[in-house]
Parts: structure tokens; sequence; C-alpha cells
């Protein structure tokens, strides 16, 4: 039997590699692990987790503001960019140490280096210009954002990875997109006082999610005083003389901005990595074609994370990384499960949701009940903030299981964790209606919701 130096090796120290590496080694495998960056991957460095504390920071003058209704004078309030993203940069070092001191701790071996496959067993390390064999290897190493070099003037745009570091905060920014980066991006940079522009190509921002969130969500950005701009992208990018930009968007309107971040989707890290050599397939977009257990097209060779473009989220490549250690190392072949998943879109005010949007539902069942409430969350009457909260359920008419949740208002995020598992085990609107409210809440209209506000039958509405 062939000798090699690990068990695993595992190319990429983001959510989902570090994890396998981690769990592998603490089951003994003799295990090592290459990052070219930074360990803690997207989610760490330049993803979740900073993103999350930037949302934070944004949130403060809505907070200044509306305590005023509570009693309180809030003095004039001043904030300091470099402040921010220094105290960011320090709580991502703090994690990004944890991360690779948990793999140690488990028995595994770190390399600070890019990687590259050499053979089905050989992952030459080009940082210390060595080749190393291993009998499984897992590739994690996720994904960029996609650039857009046929935009004339390309080379004066951002990205997100950029976005976390800019030297200065903006006057005034224009963010393309309509996905959940450009969005949370896009009420970020607007909370911190910067005028924010979002540019969509499609009819309605965040596609896929249920059309009452998209549209609610839209209606408050705009009462808040972003502009978003559907049906148009941007056709050049030049600089002007005084060092600022103009984007020309569709029909012509020229937008003057310190920054234009593009936040267009995101591409798989398979390049120059000896994929093709080694006859690994990938799908057209780049990604790592896989089977159900997260296997490439050679044996011993696996992927998971946003390198396989399924589900591009923290916690489903960490998923797939605990169904690769069952299947690989513990003898127990376990296929990821990609159905209702819980998720949430940190714009302001925040997006929590799990299952079947509306349409969705409609399609698959010919009879859906919606129910469906907005009003005004008790947080916003003394402040006088004048924003609603939209709560709906998804329902089968026929076997009365909830399809769907999706709730458009504060802490919606933290909702959605909690309706992942009743959404998951199937239970049906009868169990959320035996359920007793939490008084008082906004949470409790979830339970109290009786009446179906519509019904849709073969898809007429009722
Ligand atoms: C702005 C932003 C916000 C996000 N917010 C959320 C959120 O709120 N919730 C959520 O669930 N998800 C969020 N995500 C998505 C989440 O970050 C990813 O789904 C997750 O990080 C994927 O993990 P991964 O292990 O597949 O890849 P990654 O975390 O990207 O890790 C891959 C690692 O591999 C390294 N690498 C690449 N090539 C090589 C090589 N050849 N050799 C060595 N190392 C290599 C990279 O440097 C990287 O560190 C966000 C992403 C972005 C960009």
């Amino acid at each position: 039997m062939a000798v090699y130096d690990y068990d695993l090796f595992v190319i990429g120290g983001g959510s989902g590699g570090v994890r396998a590496a981690r769990v592998a080694a603490a089951l003994g495998k003799r295990v090592g692990i290459a990052e070219e960056y930074r360990y803690g991957g997207t989610c760490v460095i330049r993803g979740c987790v900073p993103k999350k504390l930037y949302v934070y920071a944004s949130q403060f003058p809505e907070h200044f503001a509306d305590a005023a209704g509570y009693g309180w004078t809030v003095p004039q309030a001043s904030f300091d960019w470099q402040t921010l993203v220094a105290n960011k940069d320090r709580e991502i070092s703090r994690l990004e140490a944890i991360y690779r001191k948990n793999v140690q701790g488990a028995g595994g071996e770190t390399f600070q280096s890019r990687a590259m496959l050499v053979d089905p067993h050989g992952v030459h390390l080009l940082g210390e210009d060595r080749t190393v064999t291993a009998d499984q290897i897992l590739i994690a190493t996720g994904g960029r954002p996609t650039p857009h070099p046929a935009l004339p003037g390309h080379e004066h745009c951002i990205f997100s990875n950029e976005a976390f570091d800019l030297k200065e905060l903006p006057d005034a920014i224009m963010i393309e997109g309509g996905g959940y980066i450009a969005v949370e991006f896009a009420n970020i940079f607007h909370g911190l006082g910067v005028d924010t522009t979002l540019v969509y190509r499609g009819k309605e921002i965040l596609s896929r999610f249920d059309m009452d969130l998209r549209r609610m969500l839209h209606e408050t950005m705009e009462k808040k005083g972003i502009r978003i701009l559907c049906h148009a992208v941007s056709e050049w990018v030049r600089k002007r003389p005084d060092g600022r930009l103009d984007a020309v968007v569709t029909g012509g309107k020229v937008l003057t901005v310190d920054q234009v971040m593009l936040a267009i989707g995101r591409l798989p890290n398979t390049e120059n990595m000896g994929l093709e050599g080694v006859g690994i397939e990938m799908t057209r977009t780049g990604a790592i074609h896989v089977d159900q257990y997260s296997r490439t097209s050679i044996d011993n060779i696996w992927a998971i994370g946003d390198v396989t473009n399924r589900v591009q989220l923290t916690p489903v490549a960490i998923h797939e990384a605990m169904c690769f250690v069952e299947t690989a190392f513990k003898g127990n072949p376990t296929a990821p499960d990609h159905e209702t998943i819980a998720t949430a879109v940190f714009s302001q005010p925040e997006i929590g949701t799990v299952g079947l949007s509306e349409d969705e539902a409609i399609k698959r069942f010919s009879e859906v009940e919606i129910y469906r409430a907005t009003f005004r969350p008790m947080r916003n009457t003394l402040s006088g903030r004048d924003e609603k909260m939209l709560m709906k359920l998804v329902v089968d008419g026929a076997s009365k299981k909830v399809l769907g949740a999706h709730i458009l208002g504060p802490d919606a995020g933290e909702m959605a964790q909690l309706l992942g598992i009743p959404l998951k085990a199937g239970l049906t609107k009868d169990d959320f209606d035996r359920t007793m409210a939490v008084h008082p809440t906004a949470a409790e209209e979830l339970v109290t919701m009786y009446k179906p506000t519509y019904r849709v039958s073969d898809g007429e509405r009722a």
C-alpha cells in the first residue's frame, strides 16, 4: 500500500477547509492544510464577520435619532471610519489566530502557502517550494468577486474585498448589483452617511427572495434616502480631473461619486491550481463538479464550499465539511442536505427567511395559503420611526405544512434561525397556532395569524 505524508491534505483555510481539517485531525488522522492568504477565509477576513461589524456601526445614527422619543438627548455624534477599520482589523486578527490554533490544537499541520495539485495524490506548496503527498485531498478554495473587464473604466472600481479597507469613507458611492452583498453594503454606506446609489440590472433587488420582502425592502431603503435604479447597468466609469469618478448608467445618467463598487456575483477559485491536469471536471462557470457526497471526478479528491457553487453560505460550507469527514473517514456516507436553509440579509431593515417564497410555492403546490401581516413594531412607536415590519407564512393548503416563513424587520435574522427548526421538521400551521405567543414581541405575530390573508388555487388568487 502506498505511504503518503498525510491522510488528508486540505487546500484552503476558510470556513469549510478549517472545519474539515480540524475534525479529521481530532479523529487521529494525519492532516495538513494550506492557506495562501489568511486563515478564516472569506467569512472571517472579508465576508460575514467584518460585514456584520460594519452593519452594527452603520445602525447607530438611527439608534441616536430614535432615542429622542424615549426621552434621551443625544449630543451631536461624530463618526471616525479609521477607528472602525482598525477595530475590525483587531477582531479579525483575533479570530484568524483562533482558526489556525484550532487546527493545530487538534493535531493538524498548518501551512502558509498557495497550493496546487500535481497529481491525484500530490500537492505542491508554492510558498515552501516542495511537494507533499496525501491519501485524500480536499479542495476548499472558496470564491472571489466576479470582475467586470468589459466595463470601460473597470480599473477604477472596487469590490467587497476593498470596501472593508478603504483609506477614507467616500462622500458618495455607486454600488452595482442586486444580490445580498450589494444590498447590505448599500445600507452600510448609507448608514455611515455616504450618499448611496444602488444600480441593478434586474427588475427588483434580491432575486429568489419572496417578492413581498423585495418590494418592501426596496421601498424602505428608498425612504431612508438610498437611490435604487433597477433595469440599469453601468456603461462606463471615468476618472475626473478632481479625482472623483463619473459613472454613466443606462439611459445616460451620470453619477459623480468617490467610489464605484461592483457586487455582480462571485467566481470559484479554481484557476492555476492544476485541476485540469489531474482530470478534475468543472462546470461551465469553473466551479468544481462534485457528486452528492462532495467527491470530484477523481476518486480521492473532494471539494466543498463556495468552490463547488452549490449554496454559497458559511454554515453550508461547514455542513459539507462535516458530511465529508463522515463519508471519507468514518465509513458513514453522508450527503449534505441543502433543503430548507434559513438565511438572513443584513439590510436595514433586516430580512430573515426560510423555505419557499410565495411564487415558488405556487409553482409546486395547487393550493397555497398566505398569512401576511404588516405592522409597526412597538420599538418604532415612541421613536416615531415610520417603518413597518412584514411577517409572512406560506402554507400548503392541503397538508397545512408551513412551506415558507419570511420576515422583514428588526431581528429578522435571529427569528429565521429559530423558524428554521419547525420548517425543517415539517410542522404545520396548526402547530404554529397551538404555540403560545410571547408577549409583547414582534415575533408573536408568527403564531397569531389565524386566518389566511388570501389563498391561491391552481395559480389563481382567491
Ligand atoms: C461580503 C460577503 C459577505 C458574506 N456574508 C455572509 C453571511 O452573512 N452569511 C453567510 O453564511 N455567508 C456569507 N458570505 C459567504 C461566506 O463567506 C462563504 O460562503 C464562505 O466563506 C465559504 O467558505 P469556503 O470554505 O467555501 O471558502 P472561503 O471561506 O472563501 O475560504 C477559501 C480559502 O481558500 C484560500 N485559497 C484559495 N485558493 C487557494 C490555494 N490555491 N492555495 C491555498 N489557499 C487557497 C483562500 O485564500 C480562502 O482563505 C459572505 C461573503 C462575502 C464575500
